[in-house]
């Protein structure tokens, strides 16, 4: 039994005027939904704001990153605990981290453990390159990754892993629903054998890269994804309210 999860990464968009109007548009749609766990993740200037307007509502709250330090002199960063009180998720790891901020899966996995203590749930991000992919090297990749972020993290940790290749995050180039899923059949293996069967049957890992309502159902009918991290076509109400909709109607109750 894995609940379906959408979670809405709206990366560097939106002023804090736009969020808003944002949330508005899609919240009480968001509401009537159920049968799948939806999340936005508005960059964090705006999170504050959003918090307000989904107080008592079933939709959550996600930052796009945080380091992981408690506090201190540490200049344009956001720590856990700032976040603590405001979202119950964090994205950790994403590709455009990794690659345009030079992230390592050490430092990620610091990042995982602060959030973790903090008691916000990461969203953990693994995915290859094209250039990995083309040397055959996406299971070592999926699999370092995984395991770098995991490493130290207790089997009852409340972790979401986020399988983005990376030459399918924003390109408009989804990886086929059944790529994904083997490759997220790898990822739950990894869990397997970090965990145990029962833990990592338990855990949700989602697609993400280039997913719309148009072709979500395709990832959503494989029997090893359990929801998408979305980009770009998290910015339209109408268009992440369908595929959560979509969610919920494929996946939702298993
Ligand atoms: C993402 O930001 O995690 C992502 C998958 O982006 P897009 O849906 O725009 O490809």
């Amino acid at each position: 039994m894995r609940l379906p999860i959408i979670a809405g990464n709206w990366k560097m968009n939106t002023t804090l005027k736009e969020a808003v109007a944002l949330v508005r548009e899609m919240r009480d749609k968001l509401e009537s939904i159920k049968g799948a766990e939806k999340v936005v993740c508005p960059p964090f200037i705006s999170l504050a704001a959003v918090a307000d307007l989904l107080k008592n509502s079933s939709t959550q709250l996600g930052a796009q990153n945080m380091y992981f330090e408690e506090k201190g002199a540490y200049t344009g960063e956001i720590s856990p605990a700032m976040l603590a009180g405001l979202c119950q998720f964090v994205i950790l790891g994403h590709s455009e981290r990794r690659h345009i901020f030079g992230e390592s899966n050490e430092l990620v996995n610091k990042k995982v453990k602060a959030a973790l203590k903090a008691g916000l749930k990461p969203i953990i991000c693994v995915g290859e390159t094209l250039e990995q992919r083309e040397a055959g090297r996406t299971e070592d990749v999926v699999t370092t990754q995984t395991k770098g972020a995991l490493d130290g993290i207790a089997a009852s940790a409340d972790i979401v892993i986020a399988y983005e290749p990376v030459w399918a995050i924003g390109t408009g180039r989804a990886a086929s629903g059944e790529a994904a899923n083997a490759t997220i059949a790898i990822i739950r293996q990894t869990l397997v054998r970090l965990y145990g069967s029962n833990i990592a049957q338990a855990r949700r890992i989602q697609y993400g890269g280039s997913v719309t309502a148009q072709n979500i159902a395709e990832f959503l009918k494989q029997p090893e994804i359990d929801g998408a991290l979305v980009g770009g076509a998290s910015l339209k109400a109408d268009e992440f309210v369908s595929m959560v909709e979509q969610a919920a109607a494929i996946k939702g109750g298993r």
